[in-house]
């Protein structure tokens, strides 16, 4: 693995929070680290899945947003192309070399639009969805403007209530539309359903992902009846993969979280009612202990402008003395009722929700046996345009 962004130059402590060969404990803090190891064993876990599932794997870019993970997910991870939500944030990747990236969103800013077929005219195989005949409309212009071709997937609505069309006709109606169109290309489906991934029980969790799956089922036969063919379905997370995998309907897993994992995804159990344990925490909020003046309290250096707490507190990491209890803007109140923690002290936490904690960061700090191994920009950080 190699850093592909010249780092060199860069100051420690203002710029970068660290550089290849550092010990871990000279990395400034507050910043977040990669475990490599673990990192690599959940790419290859869910390599191995998909393999021997034979569905394709097209992971979710909008959680790590790192042109750097994106390659290790295709050279290790069995990855397909790439997902991501925004159309800037598929032009990050675009140049950041990832050459087939599906928008799994609608887009409908018409610079947005032009900026996305103007990726496809230079090259990259560009893949969007839509649920709605205007967007066709907008998209075909742009993409004969650019005299280029665009992907589109109807997205459906397998029970989500987000975007996407009823299943069934009102998409068949819509990818005849698409057809129609210059300049676009049908390409199947999108039915994701994200409230479900989360749901705790497993036997919850699958009846969801059963209902979502019947949806789709009976989209595909609409489509059938109407001698339409779709060629691809895609959608899947880290909560329900496995179901979609197993439905025989679905061509393409869109898993994001899994590479990394979160407290968040921790919660949720397996058939044994375990927690899911086919991958390992490998993304942590370093932080430093800054402040011990009263006892059973010690402060950290890692409030809210580096995390995410909208699915709750981090947890720390490999200790169950102390707790994370607080965060303000920028401390972290640790409950120490044993008065443990000292200053300087590190603590690694889990964040609650990894997506919009990654946002928060220009670095990845890749950690491996202690030392420093490599430093990764967030390529598509703050690109939610
Ligand atoms: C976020 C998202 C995913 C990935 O979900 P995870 O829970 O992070 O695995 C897949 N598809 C779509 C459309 C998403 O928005």
């Amino acid at each position: 693995m190699k850093v592909e962004t010249g780092i060199d130059g860069l100051a420690v402590g203002f710029d970068i929070p660290a550089l290849p060969g550092m010990a871990e404990a000279e990395i400034v803090t507050p910043c977040l680290i990669v475990d490599l190891d673990a990192l690599e064993k959940n790419l290859r876990r869910m390599a191995e899945f998909t393999r021997k599932a034979g569905i394709r794997l097209r992971p979710h870019g909008k959680m790590h947003k790192s042109a750097d993970i994106a390659r290790l997910q295709h050279a290790i991870g069995g990855a397909n192309g790439i997902c991501c939500q925004k159309a800037s944030e598929a032009e990050a990747f675009v140049r950041a070399g990832i050459s087939d990236v599906l928008v799994s969103n609608e887009v409908r800013n018409p610079v947005m639009i032009d900026r996305l077929a103007r990726l496809a005219a230079e090259g990259a195989r560009i893949s969007i969805c839509v649920d709605d005949p205007d967007n066709i409309g907008e998209l075909s212009e742009a993409a004969l403007r650019h005299s280029t071709v665009v992907d589109c997937l109807v997205e459906i609505d397998s029970g989500g209530h987000r975007c996407g069309v009823e299943p069934g006709e009102p998409a068949v109606t819509l990818a005849r539309a698409i057809i129609a169109a210059p300049g676009l290309r049908f390409a199947g489906i999108q039915a994701y359903q994200g409230a479900m991934q989360h749901i705790i029980k497993h036997g919850e969790r699958r009846a969801a992902a059963e209902k979502s799956i019947a949806l789709v089922r009976h989209c595909l036969e609409a489509f059938a009846a109407a001698g339409v063919p779709c060629p691809t379905v895609t959608g899947g997370g880290t909560g329900s993969y496995p179901f979609e995998a197993a439905s025989g309907v679905y061509t393409e897993l869109q898993c994001g979280s899994y590479a990394f994992m979160d407290v968040d995804y921790g919660h949720i159990e397996d058939e044994e009612h375990c927690r899911v344990r086919c991958f390992d925490n490998a993304l942590f909020l370093l932080t430093t202990i800054m402040s011990v003046t009263r006892p059973g309290v010690a402060i950290c250096d890692a409030g809210l402008k580096v995390q995410s707490v909208d699915s709750g507190l981090p947890t720390v990491f490999g200790r169950d003395d102390v707790d994370y209890v607080a965060a303000t803007d920028e401390h972290g109140r640790i409950c120490d009722p044993h008065n443990l923690l000292r200053v300087g002290d590190r603590l690694k936490l889990v964040p609650g929700h990894c997506d919009p904690t990654c946002n928060l960061h220009d670095w990845y700090v890749g950690v491996r046996h202690g030392r420093v191994e490599t430093v990764w920009p967030v390529t598509a950080r703050g690109k939610s345009f």
